[in-house]
């Protein structure tokens, strides 16, 4: 299967993940037509869309995913709050499985200033693969993870140093520090994980004034010791999993 990027940031997040026949998508943060463009307008192939929280960069477009018959996960705030509803708006409960076709999908609780959740996603050609993104920490350790996607918003260098150069605001700090993760929380994260199956490291929702994705993926790759990518529009990763299927 291959994992497709078509946004990563506070502008706008969806990934899809799919074959010929199946497809995931996570997040609903990218106009609907751009969904379709990248499905090859295959709208029936997909599975099931996965909505972290109501963040628009999130959400934004969770409406045309119910309206075309997508069933859709997502917490019940999310449902609330954008007003959607109908039998293809599922509303979640962390902790719980879902299938959406072959997907199982697990959502846990996640730590950003809305309720969040991330997801673990089984599929027989990926293996298990691990979705976190907008949260200032994982309470979570899974066993077995096979490709992990995970927030690296920012580090604190890179922030100190845009808040001087004017670029953030310094009231942003705080709420950055308690809503997103920043390179040495993720860092420290792969360290305390079971990596022996992981193939790749997918690093999310880099921001604009306060990251440097060079530094972030080399970083990373010296934790980990895998390969490790930085989630742009148009990257695509094969996500298929040898290691989980022998
Ligand atoms: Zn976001
Ligand atoms: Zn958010």
């Amino acid at each position: 299967m291959l994992m497709k990027v078509l946004g990563s940031s506070s502008s706008g997040n969806c990934y899809i993940i799919e074959n010929d026949s199946e497809a995931l998508v996570i997040e609903a943060g990218v106009r609907f037509v751009e969904v379709k463009k990248a499905l090859g307008f295959n709208i029936r192939k997909v599975s099931g869309c996965l909505i972290s929280h109501r963040h628009k960069d999130h959400a934004k477009y969770i409406k045309a995913f119910v309206d075309s018959g997508i069933t859709t996960l997502a917490l019940e705030e999310v449902w609330v709050s954008s007003g959607v509803s109908g039998s293809r708006a599922c509303r979640i409960v962390p902790g719980r499985g879902y299938k959406l076709g072959r997907f199982k999908v697990l959502p846990f609780r996640a730590n950003h200033d809305v309720p969040c959740v991330g997801y673990l996603i089984e599929h027989p050609e990926t293996g298990r693969i691990m979705f976190l993104t907008d949260s200032c920490a994982c309470d979570y350790q899974f066993v077995g993870l096979n490709h992990i996607m995970i927030e690296c918003n920012y580090s604190m260098p890179r922030l100190i140093e845009a808040i001087a150069a004017g670029r953030t605001l310094a009231s942003q700090r705080e709420r950055l520090m308690s809503s997103h993760m920043d390179l040495d929380t993720c860092k420290e994260y792969l360290g305390e994980t079971n990596l022996d199956y992981v193939s790749d490291i997918v690093l999310l929702h880099l921001s604009e004034n306060n990251s440097d994705e060079r530094h972030f993926i080399s970083e990373v790759e010296r934790q980990t010791g895998k390969i490790v990518y930085a989630a742009r529009p148009g990257l695509e990763i094969d996500f298929n999993n040898a290691i989980w299927q022998n």
